[in-house]
């Protein structure tokens, strides 16, 4: 079972790393993508501290669009600033989490859509997938990958929280999607759903931790070892055992991201 997005490099972990690394491996899991800000310094450097305690992690590097405005005047000093810190981390197999954050709007939206397209064009020159976070945005996310030709490498919906018709409209168009604890909760009825419908070679499973703990951990810090209640609440919804979940989820990532 791996965590296909967690952000166990942030400050929240620094305490507690390699406890929380020990859990993981004794929950099963044998690797996770962790998400890196390019601009977040902090959090680059704690990098290489958890490579070091989890030599199986990956990272995907990117500006989320909380950030965008710091690159307003050049969208293209986002996409330089992933370039290096990639370049200083030799673990790292994708572009993320990037998109649009409408719920928030921390961002100008011009400058939003200006810094995700020029990532998702280093995405496309360094032929590295797509980690898509988006919030009440999903008809210019669309448009704005379809534009900028995202489907030339995988791009994935992380912490996807759509109906089923959006599950089908990220499906037809290639892309794949990944389910966070917000499943467990009880009344996610509607993505109770699409996790009944999503096909398995299409779908990965995630933590997004310190955030979004599953029950019976809501309210608390995430961390990665939760991921296995989030396989488990899945295959409940789909009458599967938790292991072909797991298996199943485990090749996907491995398609993807090419640990
Ligand atoms: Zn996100
Ligand atoms: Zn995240």
């Amino acid at each position: 079972m791996v965590d296909s997005h967690c952000h166990i490099a942030g400050q929240e972990f620094a305490g507690d790393l390699e406890d929380v690394v020990a859990r993981a491996r004794a929950a099963g899991l044998e690797g996770a993508l962790t998400i890196l800000a390019a601009d977040d310094d902090l959090e680059l450097r704690q990098a290489s501290i958890v490579q070091r305690l989890w030599p199986e992690v990956r990272f995907s590097i990117g500006i989320h669009p909380h950030a965008a405005g710091k690159f307003a005047e050049s969208p293209e000093g986002a996409a330089t600033a992933v370039e290096s810190a990639i370049a200083s981390q030799p673990a790292t197999r994708a572009v993320g989490e990037v998109g649009l954050d409408y719920h928030y709007d921390f961002a100008p939206r011009d400058a939003q859509h200006a810094v995700f397209r020029a990532q998702i064009a280093l995405a496309r020159r360094r032929r590295l997938p797509i980690v898509i976070h988006t919030r009440e945005a999903e008809d210019d996310t669309f448009a704005i990958l379809a534009e900028a030709q995202a489907g030339e490498v995988p791009v994935v919906f992380h912490c996807f929280t759509g109906s089923t018709a959006t599950a089908r409209r990220v499906l037809d168009a290639g892309y794949d999607l990944s389910l966070a604890g917000i499943v467990t909760f009880p009344r996610a009825t509607e993505l109770k759903e699409v996790a009944a419908f999503v096909p398995l070679d299409r779908l990965l499973i995630e933590t997004d931790s310190p955030y979004l703990a599953p029950v019976p951990h809501r309210g608390k810090r995430n961390e990665p070892a939760h991921v296995a209640l989030v396989a488990d609440h899945v295959a409940s919804l789909r009458g599967d055992t938790p292991e072909r979940i797991r298996a199943a989820t485990t090749a996907t990532f491995r398609r993807i991201f090419n640990p």
